[in-house]
């Protein structure tokens, strides 16, 4: 469903993505491992067309990210709003879940389905409580961002990405800015996500959720892809030098 061919970024002459091939297949769900500065946000941002790639291509669902195909066969740069559409098919959970503040949990989750798939407003509302219920918030529809804890901030933001049935979700760290006592209920929901079949890929650094929930694990180390395997291959038995240290910083 998702490929990722050859990309490469950089910013001011720095490359900072040299290269990265990596297909997530639909039902798939890839954990992104890597230390810091290794390129990992600036590889989902690239797949979210939130950055334009250097080099490479993102194919989702047959289509190239970013482009569209002309009826002579060349490619042609979308347009910022024709982006935006295309961007519709990825959903993104960012590391500090992005809620409008000033909008009820329920405002946040519907408005997507309001105002770009033109939802009635009685159906977008009950779209928003069945995910919801199924982030299991079902009872805090009516309240605003700030009155919850950072946990259920995030299970609103995933609730969000899932309200535009997009045909991958992309995680940036989504436990990181959580308390510690948040983040097993976040993984909770990110599980049963994978588990329902969702097409995800996840930077983190929670071992534990990786190890149970995701098909294959990828470390990124300096704008390369260093190895991938199971989560047991590469956590348990990796090969690089530079994939057993972080493994064992990590653990
Ligand atoms: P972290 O674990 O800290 O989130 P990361 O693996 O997500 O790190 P990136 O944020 O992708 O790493 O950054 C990779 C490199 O690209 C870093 O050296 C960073 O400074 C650089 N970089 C990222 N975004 C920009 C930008 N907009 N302009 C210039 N340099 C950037
Ligand atoms: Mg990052």
């Amino acid at each position: 469903v998702l490929r990722i061919n050859a990309l490469r970024k950089q910013f001011s002459g720095v490359e900072v993505l040299k290269g990265i091939d990596l297909e997530v297949r639909m039902g798939e769900t890839v954990a992104i491992l890597g230390s810091s500065g290794s390129g990992k946000s600036t590889l989902l941002r690239c797949v979210n067309c939130l950055e334009i790639p250097t080099g490479g291509s993102v194919w989702l669902d047959g289509e190239i990210m970013g482009y569209r195909r002309e009826r002579n066969g060349a490619l042609r740069r979308l347009t910022e709003s024709q982006m935006a559409v295309q961007r519709r098919k990825v959903g993104m959970v960012f590391q500090n879940f992005n809620l409008f503040p000033h909008w009820t949990v329920l405002e946040n989750i519907a408005d997507g389905p309001r105002s770009v798939l033109h939802l009635s407003k009685s159906d977008a509302k009950e779209r928003g409580m069945a995910l919801l219920t199924r982030v299991g918030l079902q009872d805090r529809a009516d309240a605003y961002p700030r009155q919850l804890s950072g946990g259920q901030q995030q299970r609103v933001a995933i609730a969000r990405a899932l309200a535009l049935e997009p045909a991958v979700l992309l995680f940036d760290e989504p436990t990181s800015a959580l308390d510690p006592e948040n983040v097993g209920e976040v993984t909770d929901v990110m599980s049963a996500l994978a588990e329902s079949g969702a097409t995800m890929l996840v930077v983190t650094h929670e071992l534990g959720f990786a190890r149970a929930a995701a098909d294959r694990a990828v470390f990124m180390h300096d704008g390369v892809i260093l190895e991938q395997g199971t989560p047991a291959d590469v956590f348990d038995h990796a090969r690089e030098l530079r994939t057993q240290e972080f493994m064992r910083k990590t653990l």
